[in-house]
């Protein structure tokens, strides 16, 4: 049995919840290897709807493990609140079913502020981010000051800690024209949330060390997609993590080895928030209506999602780098009804042809999609559940991106209601 990485293939938002969903229910440990409150994944369970920004999707279903790895950034006061409304809506959040990263980094408030700063306009470069800190609290990681989730644990030793980290950012501060933060508001914002947030951590190397030797079912849950990975997305307008799946190992404490199958989910069309460059995207009645029936607003933040045709050079790109052995294609059902359908399948570049996303910011921003057009179809795809049950133009434009990206579609997802998929591989069976 494989253990299973699921990454979003394009720029996040692809759907990912329900995917991993039907997943985590096959699955014994439920991982997140990287981002943080960031991400928002909805859960439909029978008449229960679950909001997710921070913890694994295997949480709300019983006797499933869910682990923070230690490549999440991890606020606390995020983690308390989101263990509070699962509460709420009757899952119970213990050591039994949560564990997260003794060596996580924390987000505080002073990364919050300082995103929100950098975002106000007034310094920086816009990239359209969440607000949540996730950027600032990655760059004191790097950096060697962050506080972690087990220096919660020894409260004498954090005014040092706290001391080192204001160092730099009271510096920042004075450079803004903003007044110092004084540490003991810190202290006091670190020291009432420790006993929430304390139960839950471990070594969780080891923890999943020993799942996997006891050959345990393991599902990685990745956040955002590959195309805002601060190495292979679309930099400066990325998140401040790795999204691609080789951080599932590095973002949990396990080897390479540990992962069998990489799933990409890949909406049907593209979808994009946030700043930074979208070669397919529309800007006509047509990208309105794929908002539209789409429903694309943000879970976290509530904003409009930009909207354009599937760009299968994108998705190729993350199929390479990623390692993705099979696509779960979702949001297929939007697609119908139009008459005639694009996909992206190349790009000019200065009066070039290239067929490969460039890695420079100013040629990411000078490029223009080559179309293919293909005839779209009358029939609905909605609810369908097996391929009898698709006009046969929707099974044709499904084969021509699988030819395209390079990968086969593995799940073809035609609702958000979990039944309304069609399975080809079971990426659990290798
Ligand atoms: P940050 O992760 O808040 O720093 O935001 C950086 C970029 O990633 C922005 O363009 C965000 O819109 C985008 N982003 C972050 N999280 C998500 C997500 O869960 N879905 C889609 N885009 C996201």
């Amino acid at each position: 049995m494989a253990n299973v990485v699921v990454v979003g293939a394009q720029w996040g938002d692809e759907g990912k919840g329900k995917i991993v969903d039907w997943l985590s229910e096959q699955a014994d440990v439920v991982v997140r290897f990287q981002g943080g409150h960031n991400a928002g994944h909805t859960l439909v369970i029978g008449d229960m709807v679950y909001k997710l920004s921070l913890l694994p999707s295997g949480v709300v279903r019983p006797n499933k493990l869910s682990v923070i790895g230690n490549g999440v950034v991890l606020d606390p006061h995020a983690l308390a609140s989101e263990v509070d409304q699962l509460a709420s809506q009757g899952v119970a959040i213990s050591r039994d079913n949560l564990r997260v990263a003794e060596n996580a980094t924390l987000i505080l408030s002073i990364h919050r502020e300082l995103d929100a700063l950098r975002e106000s306009g007034s310094a920086g470069t816009k990239i359209g981010t969440t607000k949540r800190g996730i950027g600032p609290a990655y760059e004191d990681k790097a950096g060697r000051r962050a506080i972690r989730l087990m220096d919660l644990a020894d409260l004498p030793s954090l005014p040092e800690k706290i001391e080192r980290l204001l160092t730099h950012h009271n510096a920042l501060r004075r450079g803004f024209g903003l007044p110092e933060f004084d540490p003991q508001t810190i202290y006091d914002e670190l020291s009432s949330v420790a006993p929430k947030v304390l139960p839950y951590m471990d070594a969780v190397w080891r923890l999943l060390d020993g799942e996997r030797r006891a050959g345990k079912r393991i599902l990685f849950e990745g956040a955002q997609g590959a195309l805002l990975d601060v190495d292979h997305g679309t930099y400066p307008f990325v998140t401040s993590s790795n999204t691609v799946a080789g951080q599932a190992a590095t973002g949990s404490g396990l080897g390479p080895g540990a992962v069998g199958y990489v799933l990409g989910i890949a909406k049907a069309y593209t979808t994009r928030v946030g700043e930074g460059p979208f070669p397919t995207e529309l800007f006509d009645a047509v990208g309105e209506l794929l908002g539209q029936k789409g429903k694309e607003f943000g879970v976290v933040t509530g904003r409009k999602r930009r909207c354009g045709w599937f760009d299968a050079t994108l998705v190729r790109q993350t199929v390479s780098t990623s390692g993705i052995d099979g696509i779960a294609l979702t949001k297929l059902d939007i697609l119908d009804g139009f008459e005639t359908i694009k996909i992206g399948v190349g790009y000019m570049l200065d009066g070039e042809k290239i067929d490969y996303f460039p890695a420079s910011q100013g040629a990411q921003a000078r490029v223009e999609p080559i179309y293919e057009e293909m005839e779209g179809w009358t029939g609905s795809t909605a609810g369908a559940r097996s391929w009898a049950d698709l006009p046969a133009q929707a099974i044709k434009y499904v084969r021509r991106i699988e030819e395209l990206i390079g990968a086969p579609v593995a799940v073809l997802s035609t609702s958000p209601q979990r039944d309304d998929t069609i399975l080809m591989k079971n990426p659990f069976e290798g």
